[in-house]
């Protein structure tokens, strides 16, 4: 779908890299955009909106409590103030200085990334421990849950950590540590659905927090997420998240996330309050919640296998590519094709494939991660099958246009 936006004349382009935030994040089936736009149009009280959402969240993951965020990485900052802060006003005004407070996150240094920013501009501090042998080849381990225990202290407020499906330690031997020391576990789980239920999963293993992405293959708006797990945190991270303009007589809280009495009086606007969440990431994050669990991962993959299946079959007699299917890549069994670009005296390398793919129009992206060894992904999630076409042909253009000759 390219012309969409063409009234504000700005290029949409053909997204064969997935539901990354960078180029729009998922797009919206009817049902939900319906939902934001009825949303949009009405004034509600977003409290009572968050507290619906719990509702949902808590039905679906199994956890006592959830909230809509502006996204994971948002969840992660709010999650990471309420684990700071608990329900404690005058902490939650102090954020992000965190003197006086317990602000340590433990974390696995093989799992630090791009992401733990969020922990940290909530005035959280990492504490990063063991050594990651097994990825750089040096060895076989990487961090070991006896390690996280000797790491946690005082000024511990949380274990941050990185749910992927090769994390180490497992979560469960994580949250046996974390419970003996009585500190909550705040789990990263953006990118980990499907399979949906990875929804439960983390829950199931004891996490105190988990933080989804509302705009990967949820497929709901790009700025919107979950955090979902203890009452009293999530509470927490409503509270710091929430416009809270009210004077006391008036401000009731929804029951189901914050209990009043348990509060000297209302909070200020906190660390959250820069990320918040309006009517339309809500209704649209619950809609597409709904609709997730109501379909199923086999019924997905089937959609996608579709346009995968034209891909491979239009991109295979192409020559200079080897073209494949790959049946499972994860995920809940998602399917991909990985093309290989034959490097042939005097053809092009699968980097300049891919640039000269986007430089197109309508534009075209690739996952080029793996474009140094030669491959490029093509990924169906943000692919109509009508987006096959165009994506074989310009394959070939650019495969047949010539190299510009080198002095
Ligand atoms: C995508 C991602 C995030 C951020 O999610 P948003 O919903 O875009 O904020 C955080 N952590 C990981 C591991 C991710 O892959």
């Amino acid at each position: 779908m390219t012309d969409r936006l063409d009234h504000l004349g700005i290029p949409a382009l053909i997204n064969a890299t997935g539901t990354v935030t960078r180029l729009g994040a998922s797009r919206l089936d009817p049902e939900v955009i319906a939902a934001m736009a009825a949303a949009a149009q009405c004034s509600v009280d977003i409290a009572e909106l968050q507290a619906h959402a719990c509702k949902v969240i808590a039905g679906v993951t199994g956890a006592e409590a959830g909230i809509v965020t502006a996204g994971a990485s948002a969840a992660l900052l709010v999650g990471a103030a309420a684990c700071m802060t608990g329900l404690d006003p005058v902490k939650m005004s102090q954020l992000p200085d965190t003197t006086g407070m317990r602000n340590e996150f433990v974390i696995c240094r093989s799992q630090r990334n791009s992401y733990d920013h969020a922990v940290r501009a909530a005035g959280g501090r990492l504490v990063e421990v063991g050594l990651p042998d097994r990825l750089t080849g040096c060895g076989v381990r990487d961090t070991e849950a006896w390690e996280i225990a000797a790491a946690i202290g005082e000024r511990t407020a949380g274990i941050l950590y990185l749910a992927r499906d090769d994390s180490r330690p497992e979560l469960a031997a994580v949250v046996r540590v974390a419970r003996q020391a009585n500190v909550p576990v705040l789990v990263d789980a953006a990118a980990e659905l499907p399979p949906a239920h990875n929804l439960r999963r983390f829950i199931e293993a004891g996490a105190d927090l988990v933080a989804f992405s509302g705009g990967k293959s949820l497929g709901g708006p790009s700025a919107s997420g979950i955090l979902c797990g203890r009452r009293r945190l999530v509470g927490a991270a409503l509270l710091q998240q929430l416009d809270l303009d009210y004077v006391s007589e008036d401000w009731e809280p929804p029951v189901a996330l914050v209990d009043k009495r348990e509060l000297p009086g209302v909070p200020r606007h906190g660390i959250g309050r820069s990320c918040k969440v309006g009517k339309e990431q809500i209704a649209g994050l619950i809609t597409a919640l709904l609709r997730f669990v109501g379909g199923s991962d086999e019924e997905r993959n089937e959609r996608h296998r579709i346009v995968v299946d034209s891909l491979v079959e239009m991109l295979t007699p192409l020559r200079g590519l080897r073209v494949s299917k790959i049946e499972d890549a994860g995920h809940g069994g998602l399917p991909l094709v990985a093309v290989t670009v034959i490097v042939a005296k005097g053809s092009l390398s699968a980097r300049q494939l891919a640039t000269r793919l986007r430089s197109r129009t309508p534009s075209i992206h690739v996952d080029s991660t793996n474009a140094d060894i030669g491959t490029l992904i093509l990924t169906p999630t943000c692919l109509a099958p009508v987006d096959a076409q165009p994506i074989a042909a310009a394959f070939a253009a650019e495969l047949a246009r010539p190299l510009p000759l080198h002095a």
